[in-house]
């Protein structure tokens, strides 16, 4: 995406987004105001993190997006705070750094970067060194939910998360061919699902 010169500044203003997240470890909670924290890893431009936010009011949600221009677009569209939501403008690399041991109750993963090359798959999101991080940070029954168009990048997670310890909860080989109105459309998926199935699989924290 073209870098957008307002991005920056914007960000730096936003009321909404947590400028200094490690200093929440172990405080979203209260600071959000709910016994149950969701998070949105790779939020795009919003349209998932601030519909969820709408359609449940009683959870917390917090979306994560690294990239400046995009998580700007997401930040402009919701500019007015609300206890029950925030954003992270930042890697999720550094996730174990913002949340303390079972902070977080689900982390959703929509769309994510394939990585197709081999060689780039520490890059995914789905990659063990990052299911290791969402292990520390998930509550003891928490759940990992994942769409994509991405018949490999699925492939590959529902592998990682096996060979991880995560019980695999559900999985849907074609989601959007039934209606589901408890689950917001993201920007991908509205792009996506017009061309072929949605997958989706939701995961439960097992034993380690
Ligand atoms: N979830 C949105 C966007 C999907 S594109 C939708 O479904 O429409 C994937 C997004 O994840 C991109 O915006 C990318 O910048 C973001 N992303 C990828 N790796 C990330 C990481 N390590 N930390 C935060 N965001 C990441």
């Amino acid at each position: 995406m073209r870098k957008l010169k307002w991005a920056a500044d914007f960000i730096a203003n936003s009321e909404v987004n947590v400028h200094n997240p490690e200093a929440y470890q172990g405080k979203w909670r209260e600071l959000l105001n709910r016994d149950c924290i969701h998070v949105e890893i790779g939020t795009g431009k919003g349209d998932y993190w601030i519909g969820m936010a709408n359609l449940y009011p009683e959870l917390g949600w917090i979306g994560i997006e690294k990239q400046e221009s995009v998580a700007a677009l997401a930040l402009r569209k919701k500019d007015t705070l609300e206890q029950q939501t925030r954003f992270i403008h930042g890697d999720a690399a550094n996730i174990d750094q913002w949340f303390a041991k079972k902070e977080i109750d689900v982390i959703h993963l929509n769309f994510s970067d394939p990585w197709p090359k081999n060689r780039n798959k520490k890059r995914r999101l789905s990659n063990e060194r990052f299911l290791d991080k969402y292990n520390q940070i998930l509550s003891d029954d928490g759940q990992i939910i994942m769409k994509t168009d991405n018949r490999s990048l699925f492939e590959y997670s529902i592998i990682e998360f096996q060979n991880f310890g995560f019980k695999l909860e559900e999985i849907y080989l074609d989601f959007r061919s039934e209606q589901h109105d408890e689950d917001i459309i993201s920007e991908y998926e509205r792009k996506f699902m017009e061309k072929g199935p949605i997958y989706r699989a939701v995961w439960v924290k097992g034993g380690k």
